[in-house]
């Protein structure tokens, strides 16, 4: 690995300083779970995803570790706060167990401890063309995507174009789901993004997965109530039973009135660039009742799915889990 400079930010604002300072060269660390074990190792870059040289480490600012409920009833959550934090928070669970469920669902309790709110939701795409050494893919600057004619077995299935990576977050979705947002700071202060405008296709920009401009970075996130008459759940399906990433995962968000969809939002992992939410689903069942409409509704995914040579087993899957899921939450 090559070697960097470290700097410990104290305040938000030095965070930011030091970015425009430094540039595209340098990037903010928080528990290094991705950046320092994985996307910084030697072989893991191309002309457009240059090694770092400098780490801005956030986990050093105050106002971004922490859980904190408002008198309203919103919750905000300091980018820097650990997975394990959220994931054993009860104040968090009593309301939002969609979110502290994906936390939980994160990796490894080690990798939980010390990894991030902000670096999970941040963290780059684990295609494994993108992580080898020898592929130098659109996404790092080249000019082929290898996953359209090599293994393609755990990418996109849709939304896939030109790139075909999952997005690999689990706490991305459920906050998706609860149509939570972003604090977002960068040299001309403080601006706030919903995640529904947050996570960036690969036609947007094929080097990056976010909104995140080279000098700006995520301070917390804001989730609010939720409405009367909803609960939330989440399921998240692996390859294998110890820790990995979803193969796919639901997070689902559901408003009803004796057993009639009021409103609600089903976000899908594991199968699309960004967090996909599935409005088709949605609009299938939009004020009907859910328990005899939910097979035909989670089947309507099949109208919006586009799988690769070796992936269309996950259609199948997702449409099985989003009845599961969906179900769930009115029983
Ligand atoms: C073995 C293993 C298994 C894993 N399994 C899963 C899994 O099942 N599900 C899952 O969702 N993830 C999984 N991950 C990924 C893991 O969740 C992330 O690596 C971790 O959450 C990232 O947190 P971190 O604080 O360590 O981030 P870092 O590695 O420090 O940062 C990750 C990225 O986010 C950026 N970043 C961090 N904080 C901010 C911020 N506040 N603002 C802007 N940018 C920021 C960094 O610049 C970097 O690009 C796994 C990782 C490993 C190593
Ligand atoms: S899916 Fe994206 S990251 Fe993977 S090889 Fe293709 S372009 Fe690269």
């Amino acid at each position: 690995m090559k070697s960097f400079e470290l700097h410990d930010a104290a305040t938000v604002q030095e965070a930011v300083a030091l970015l425009a300072k430094f540039g595209p060269s340098a990037k903010i660390l928080a528990g290094g779970s991705d950046l320092v074990t994985g996307v910084m190792k030697d072989w893991v870059h191309g002309k457009g995803m240059p090694i770092p040289e400098k780490l801005i480490d956030v986990t050093t600012i105050p106002e971004m570790v922490g859980i904190n409920i408002a008198a309203n009833g919103n919750a905000t959550i300091g980018a820097a706060t650990t997975l394990t934090s959220i994931a054993e928070s009860s104040e968090l669970d009593k309301k939002w167990s969609v979110f502290t469920q994906s936390a939980a669902s994160v990796a490894s309790p080690l990798i939980r401890n010390f990894g991030t709110l902000g670096g999970n939701i941040n963290q780059r795409p684990r295609c494994w063309f993108l992580r080898g050494e020898h592929f130098d893919c659109y996404k790092k600057g080249g000019d082929f995507c290898f996953a359209v004619t090599g293994d393609n077995r755990y990418h996109a299935i849709i939304g896939g174009e030109l790139c075909y990576i999952v997005h690999p977050s689990d706490t991305a979705s459920a906050l998706l789901a609860l149509n939570a947002s972003a604090t977002i700071a960068g040299p001309g202060g403080t601006r706030n993004v919903p995640f529904d405008n947050y996570f960036t296709g690969p036609r947007e920009d094929v080097l990056r997965e976010n909104v995140l401009k080279s000098d700006e970075l995520l301070v917390n996130v804001s989730i609010p109530q939720l409405a009367p008459n909803t609960k939330t759940a989440w399921f998240k399906l692996k390859d294998r039973q110890v820790y990995d990433f979803a193969l796919v995962s639901v997070a689902a968000v559901v408003t009803q009135e004796n057993g009639v969809w009021k409103d609600g939002r089903i976000i899908l992992g594991g199968v699309s660039p960004v967090p996909y939410r599935a409005k088709v689903v949605e609009q299938a069942l939009a004020g009907k009742n859910i328990k005899d409409n939910i097979k035909a509704a989670a089947a309507a995914i099949r109208t919006v799915a586009r799988p690769m040579s070796l992936n269309a087993y996950k259609v199948d899957i997702v449409i099985g889990l989003i009845e599961r899921v969906v179900m769930s939450t009115i029983a």
